[in-house]
């Protein structure tokens, strides 16, 4: 990729970059075309499960080596293929859906190239977190990303306690066998008036944006069997619709 930085290290052969590359959360026309293009022109594909990415590198006509970087093997494999990207491969890294590293696999690779000052390039694209929050219809201007919350729930309540007088949105991911329990806890905690937007299926077939309080939501979901992927978030204290 000539358009690309390039660094040298210390043996002067030219370093590889290793490419973050964010794939589709559900619709396949997410993918950008420079995601293509460098999924076409590097050396290795680094992904969480190689069934997943070859069958989006099918869907896309590619053929490229695959390796599985997990959270098994995060620690092996960082080194492993920082010394790829010394001897001058190309590697994009990729995760099963949206942005690799955010609550999935990336951060010591990563780490590992910014402390080796190794080349890391970012291929922005789909993020659940992102696209849940431009479209929620809450304050956008300040936000905390949590990701996933402990599975314990004396954790979840105390993580909600501390977010009762935020000023920010906050953003969580959460699976359907644990969305209805963590928003009894979000009620118990920060009360059925607190505005919160339940993203679900995110450009998918059933996409679905719930905003309103969380008693609202929530008796929206009863009666139904909770299915697919969530992003959840909860409005600042003060925050009214
Ligand atoms: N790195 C990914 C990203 O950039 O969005 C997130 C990976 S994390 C392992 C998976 C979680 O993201 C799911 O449990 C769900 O909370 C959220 N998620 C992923 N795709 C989604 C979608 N299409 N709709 C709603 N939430 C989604």
């Amino acid at each position: 990729m000539s358009s690309e930085p390039s660094i040298r290290n210390n043996n002067t052969t030219e370093a590889g970059h290793l490419y973050l590359v964010a794939t589709p959360i559900g619709n396949l026309g997410d993918i950008t075309a420079r995601s293509l293009e460098t999924l076409k022109s590097c050396d290795l594909v680094a992904c969480e499960d190689t069934r997943v990415t070859g069958k989006l590198l099918k869907h896309f006509g590619i053929q490229k080596p695959c390796i599985s970087y997990r959270e098994a093997n995060e620690r092996t494999l960082a080194e492993e293929l920082t010394q790829k990207l010394k001897a001058g491969a190309s590697i994009a890294l990729l995760s099963d859906a949206g942005t690799p590293n955010l609550s999935d696999p990336g951060f010591r690779i990563v780490r590992a190239c910014r402390k080796q000052d190794l080349s890391v390039i970012p291929l922005p694209g789909p993020c659940a977190a992102i696209a849940a929050l431009s479209a929620s219809g809450l304050p956008t201007h300040q936000f905390f990303f949590a990701g996933f919350l402990a599975p314990k729930r004396a954790a979840r309540l105390r993580f909600f306690e501390a977010e009762r007088e935020a000023t920010h949105t906050v953003i969580l991911y959460e699976s359907c066998h644990r969305i209805e329990k963590c928003m009894d806890d979000l009620i118990e905690i920060l009360g059925s008036e607190r505005i919160i937007c339940l993203a679900r299926e995110i450009t998918k077939l059933y996409e679905t944006f719930w905003t309103g309080t969380a008693a609202d939501i929530r008796e929206k979901m009863s009666g139904k069997k909770a299915r697919g992927e969530y992003v959840l978030m909860i409005a600042p204290a003060s925050f009214t619709l």
